[in-house]
């Protein structure tokens, strides 16, 4: 039977890359956004900050496409400032996008997994789920969150043979990271050219941003079974950053 996947924030960036990846492999791939994607995939609107709405796209994406068992957490943005002028507005909407979504597509679909006694859950939170940088309180904090929620969730679904891990990327060439190129510019007063090699790749060993198809290829892998004993792993994917000092 045709696996059925939601990939959150599949409109875009990363999530579009992973939802027309899995779709090449075989997997009927959903984006779930709040907004329609840029190119022809299957798509259900959703807020995931919202339980009814995430409860309501996935009665809309076993209606339509079948029952899901495989999730991926990905949708995000990013807000920065300095904590002491940190907007609660901006530090509410990025934990709730990001961390409480996470929790509530996670809690949503679990029972389905748990019906199959299959199951896998990938997030994607970012290399700022293991290391600091300034002025990127909120994300910072939601993506270390994400980690510790995946480790929950990995100890509570073993003996469900759902497996859950983590993907935590460097800069990856997306809309997100450019407008962060231009927001960094901005408050360091550098081009963005400068701030791309001067701060962004600064803390990676390999010079490079990460592509959006090396995300999707390490989705893939860790929804294959040759990852079935893999869980509640973090794994980075970003040159190399954190290594040394
Ligand atoms: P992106 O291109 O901006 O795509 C994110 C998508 O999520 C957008 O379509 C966005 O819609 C959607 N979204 C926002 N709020 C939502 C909500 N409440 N419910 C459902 N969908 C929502 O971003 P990306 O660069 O691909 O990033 C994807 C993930 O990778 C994020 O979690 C990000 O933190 C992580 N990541 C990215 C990088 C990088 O360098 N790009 C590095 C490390 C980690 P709108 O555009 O309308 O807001």
């Amino acid at each position: 039977m045709q696996k059925v996947a939601v990939v959150t924030g599949g409109s875009s960036g990363i999530g579009l890359a992973i939802v027309k990846s899995l779709a090449a492999s075989g997997i009927r791939a959903v984006s779930w956004d709040i907004r329609p994607p840029s190119e022809d995939v299957p798509f259900v609107e959703c807020d995931v900050t919202s339980e009814d709405r995430v409860k309501f796209a996935f009665e809309e994406t076993v209606k339509n496409f079948g029952e899901p068992t495989i999730l991926v957490n990905n949708c995000g943005l990013q807000f920065m400032s300095p904590v002491d002028e940190f907007p609660l507005e901006k530090w509410n909407q990025l934990i709730s996008i990001m961390l409480t979504g996470t929790f509530l597509c996670s809690k949503t679909l679990i029972p389905t997994m748990k019906k199959h006694n299959w199951g896998r859950i990938i997030n994607i939170s970012s290399i700022h789920g293991k290391v600091a940088s300034p002025f990127k309180a909120a994300y910072v904090s939601a993506k270390h969150g994400v980690i510790g929620l995946a480790k929950v969730m990995a100890i509570e679904l073993a003996e469900h043979n759902v497996t859950v891990n983590t993907i935590c990327p460097g800069f990856v060439d997306t809309p997100l990271m450019r407008a962060q190129l231009t927001k960094q510019a901005e408050l360091n007063k550098m081009t963005e050219d400068q701030v791309a090699t001067e701060i962004m790749l600064k803390p990676a060993y390999i010079k490079k941003f990460t592509s959006t198809d090396q995300i999707a290829d390490m989705t893939k892998f860790f929804i294959s079974e040759s990852a079935n004993t893999i869980t509640g792993e973090a794994f980075s994917l970003s040159g190399g950053w954190g290594m040394g000092q």
